[in-house]
């Protein structure tokens, strides 16, 4: 099918095979000569992936397979505002402490992804953003990739829930639109299994729209924006400024269970206003699916409101076939997502080149200079 002679094939298929990427899999039964056929598969069970999705508040890490099932997870409290250094430590200490109890190998280990709740730049570096103070311009990628020696991925968190979704719920959707309503707004645009990127890594920064009639201040600087009105964040400062005490979206959506009315009120009136800015999206990209995610997701009162100000927003065109709905995979959505974009990174022809390049040099016989027949093989995308 390839069209490259048998040896070349076999000659690729070894090196695959001597690095673990692949293992025989049985004998195909098969009437005829020559040498016998063998079933061959991508050995992703026995490679080990961490992966973290980290909110403003809160954040969910995983220890897992490349094949994507999760071994272990957990929910850490960690404020995004505290920096970069301090948050990135917390979270190695966490992931070496799951990796241990695992039971993985740790030479199994063969990449790491972080989504976080800003703006990444190509190569893993934070782009300047009010949501997250004291990220400016850290090269978080690099850092992990110099911690575990294994490949790294860093990627806005809208992002990598949108991807979650596409792949795992809407594998046919030529495009999604995600919106992640937490603390901040946050969106994602995946055309095709692809996260759409802007010149700026500024795509989908859906909170800083204006929103037409508000003039609330928003933690931008700027007033009017959609996050200064329609975000938890927002929601919560409304609700303190009437006596309550509460200190995140999950305390206005657990208010809202409880049929607090002044709750019910607020988040119906962020969803209309989130399905307001949100109709000028699907009039202009006309998508299959909008998944809304985020805390505020979880209250039914801001879904239903937002989908009734949208559909009564837009044309019949854009919205006689679209597929509006709550996030399927919900808390998951993030880590889902953080994993099968490190595992395209593990498994990609540039990850695979360079690994088996490096086992082709470690196992050349020692040259006068050389210690690099006695070198152990490096882990699976060293
Ligand atoms: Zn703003």
């Amino acid at each position: 099918m390839t069209g490259l002679a048998r040896t070349t094939v076999t000659f690729r298929v070894d090196a695959l095979l001597q690095a673990g990427y692949l293992v025989e899999d049985g004998p195909i039964r098969e009437a005829g000569r020559g040498r016998p056929a063998v079933r061959l598969r991508v050995d992703d069970h026995s490679r080990t992936i961490l992966v973290a999705d980290l909110g403003a508040s809160h954040g969910r890490l995983a220890v897992g397979t490349a094949a994507g099932e999760v071994l272990a997870e957990e929910v850490i409290e960690s404020s995004i505002d505290l920096g970069a250094s301090m948050v990135l430590d917390g979270v190695s200490r966490r992931f070496d402490r799951m990796l241990k109890a695992s039971g993985q190998p740790a030479n199994s280990l063969a990449g790491v992804a972080v989504g976080v709740p800003g703006p990444v730049l190509a190569g893993g570096r934070i782009a300047r953003s009010t949501s997250m103070p004291g990220w400016h311009d850290h090269p978080v990628a690099q850092h992990l990739r110099h911690r575990y020696g294994v490949p790294a991925v860093v990627e806005n968190d809208a992002n990598l829930m949108g991807l979650g979704e596409r792949t795992l719920v809407h594998p046919q959707a030529h495009i999604l639109v995600f919106v992640k309503i937490g603390t901040g707004i946050g969106a994602a645009i995946i055309v095709d299994g692809r996260v759409l990127r802007g010149r700026n890594a500024g795509e989908g920064d859906l909170g800083h729209v204006k929103l037409p009639g508000s003039n609330e201040v928003c933690t931008c600087g700027e007033s009017g924006c959609l996050a200064a009105s329609a975000s938890g964040r927002a929601l919560v400062h409304t609700l303190n400024a009437r006596g309550r005490d509460l200190t995140s979206s999950r305390d206005v959506v657990a208010l809202a269970r409880a049929h607090d009315a002044e709750a019910e009120e607020a988040l119906t009136r962020a969803g209309r206003s989130l399905g307001s800015v949100l109709s000028t999206v699907v009039g202009l990209l006309n998508p299959d699916v909008v998944v809304i995610g985020g805390d505020l997701a979880q209250a039914p009162q801001l879904v239903s409101a937002t989908r009734d100000t949208l559909f009564a927003a837009s044309q019949p065109l854009w919205t006689s076939s679209l597929v509006f709905e709550p996030s399927t995979l919900q808390d998951r959505a993030g880590i889902a997502g953080a994993a099968l974009m490190i595992q395209d990174r593990i498994f990609g022809p540039d990850a695979v080149d360079a690994r088996l390049e490096r086992i082709s040099l470690n196992q050349a016989p020692a040259t006068s200079t050389g210690t690099r027949a006695d070198r152990p093989t490096p882990p699976l995308g060293a």
